[in-house]
């Protein structure tokens, strides 16, 4: 999971995106006229390593260093540093994961009752704004290439879905 160390706000408690021309404005941590639209890119740090998106255009306190991305991008900046984790850390892709709940046959809330995970975490997964932990990853390349195992989990096909039914015949 990110660090949001880049702030976040809510798109409902934010106004409009203020024009270039009145820069610099109030900064809403610090409070100091320091606030300015900067493109530079923000850090983020997963799993001690710190990771880069670039070209988003986001709010930067020259006073107190702070860095707010609009709610709106923040999905987008999450995939950018999630998939470079995701490289780093040889974990699978959330491609991989779409494909593989596919293969399965499972729904995300089936996949989610497998692994143990809360519900939506497969979304977020699938959609790359969140990274996987390890276990997960290794668990999910397990069912990947032995979906026999399913039942081991607890999971039941149901008639004519996935794989595994298909497997029996
Ligand atoms: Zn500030």
């Amino acid at each position: 999971m990110c660090s949001r160390s880049a702030g976040m706000a809510n798109s409902t408690e934010r106004p409009p995106r203020k024009p270039y021309a009145e820069q610099p404005w109030k900064c809403l941590l610090c409070g100091k006229k320091a606030a300015r639209w900067s493109d530079d890119p923000l850090a983020f740090e997963i799993h001690g390593r710190t990771y880069a998106a670039e070209g988003f255009v986001h709010e930067h306190c020259d006073a107190c260093g702070e860095d707010t991305v609009d709610a709106e991008q923040m999905d987008a900046v999450q995939r950018v540093v999630t998939d470079a984790a995701r490289g780093d850390l040889g974990r699978l892709s959330s491609d991989e994961i779409h494909q593989l709940r596919h293969d399965l046959g499972l729904t995300q809330a089936e996949l989610e009752s497998q692994l143990g995970v809360g519900s939506g975490t497969v979304g977020r997964w699938e959609r790359g704004t969140v990274l996987q932990g390890a276990t997960a990853d290794r668990l999910m390349r397990v069912l990947w290439a032995h979906p026999e195992l399913l039942p081991e989990l607890g999971y039941v096909a149901r008639e004519g879905r996935g794989p595994y039914r298909t497997r029996r015949g």
